[in-house]
């Protein structure tokens, strides 16, 4: 508590010192005798500074990884620590190009005997996105654990020091190898594919709704669960290697009334939709008519958390069911997917394998 108050008062002289101290972010801390955890840091409230107290209108992505790493010597019990600052940013701003910097760094650094895994300090506005976008795409069976926190580190009880001293210790343990890409947040851990933010406010804002967490950790200990059933990173067919832009996918919110007209805009200026159903991806018959004509790719996901969306749901035959990923996450699948050529068949195979 203290050493988080500290850093309010501080606040004013790091306005001065954040890009100096970032560009020491590198060095290794930690006993030999651990393993090496290699923290990439990329903002959010994790990193946010405000008003001394406050839980709100703060400054997300200012504090340096250096400085977030500083505030937890308990890591030292868990890994010797080289701390990558990738960027500093609000997770509204995160782009494909960071995502692309995020795995190769990763794939990289991976080859290296020493390193026992990765965790990632994240914004968690969009945590899920990149976590799914990684899951899909890095080529290492190590661990790679996202973590940030729903209070800024200036708040009382600020949830980041204890979010990120667990994401080590995951990403530390032998157990959390060849799980995908994990969250750990609030003392659970999540896959990947899963997890979603569900609260705009509480310290328990992560969940994985009708799949669950797939296991817990206490006082730096790991207990796994579960493993993911659906294929991700090494056993993945997407290689982000020749790549520099992902292609545009937009998605479309459907309710009562919602403008149809949106769809052919959104669909002139984008090589695949999304859209938010309701229910099981249904929508009005005005929007029916426009979907039926639309040549790009469209997949049906829907507004609801939990459930599933199968082919016999899809109310037109030229689109594709999300099975039971999100949005944002049916997303991120078809914007990989038209990365290359891809025939509907393959696309309907690709929401049923990841
Ligand atoms: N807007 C912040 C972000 O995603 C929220 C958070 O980190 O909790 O970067």
């Amino acid at each position: 508590m203290k050493r988080i108050r500290s850093l309010a008062m501080c606040f004013m002289m790091m306005l001065f010192f954040i890009p100096a101290m970032a560009e020491e972010a590198g060095g290794e801390t930690g006993p030999e005798n651990k393993p090496k955890v290699v923290v990439l840091a990329t903002g959010g409230t994790i990193a946010g500074v405000g008003e001394e107290g406050k839980t709100a209108g703060y400054q997300p992505g200012t504090l340096s990884v250096g400085e977030l790493l500083s505030e937890v010597p308990e890591l030292a019990d868990a890994a010797r620590i080289e701390a990558i600052q990738v960027c500093n940013l609000n997770s509204d701003d995160m782009t494909a190009e960071v995502w692309f910097s995020l795995v190769n760094t990763i794939n990289e650094l991976a080859e290296d005997p020493d390193v026992k895994g990765f965790v990632i300090t994240h914004g968690t506005d969009t945590m899920e996105e990149t976590a799914y976008f990684l899951n899909l795409t890095v080529k290492t069976d190590k661990p790679i654990v996202l973590t940030g926190s729903m209070r800024p580190a200036t708040s009382i009880s600020a949830d980041g020091l204890m979010n990120l001293y667990e994401a080590v210790c995951v990403a530390a343990s032998d157990d959390a190898a060849g799980k995908g890409v994990l969250i750990v947040f609030s003392d659970r851990i999540y896959a990947a594919r899963s997890v979603t933010k569900t609260s705009t406010y509480s310290v328990t804002a992560m969940s994985a709704g009708e799949m669950g967490a797939i296991g817990i950790v206490r006082d730096g200990d790991v207990f796994l669960y579960e493993t993911p059933a659906k294929k991700h990173t090494t056993e993945t067919e997407f290689d982000i290697r020749g790549l520099s832009a992902l292609p545009k996918v937009s998605i479309l919110y459907f309710s009562v009334d919602a403008d149809p007209e949106l769809l052919r805009f959104a669909a002139e200026r984008s090589n695949g939709l999304v859209i938010a159903g309701a229910g099981a991806g249904e929508f009005s018959e005005e929007w029916i008519e426009i979907i039926k004509g639309l040549t790009i790719p469209v997949v049906i996901s829907s507004r609801i958390d939990d459930g599933v969306i199968i082919k016999e749901n899809l109310l037109c035959g030229n689109t594709v069911a999300a099975n039971n990923l999100s949005p944002q996450k049916a997303a991120i699948l078809l914007r990989l997917a038209l990365a290359r050529e891809i025939t509907k068949e393959h696309l309907e195979e690709l929401y049923m394998e990841y």
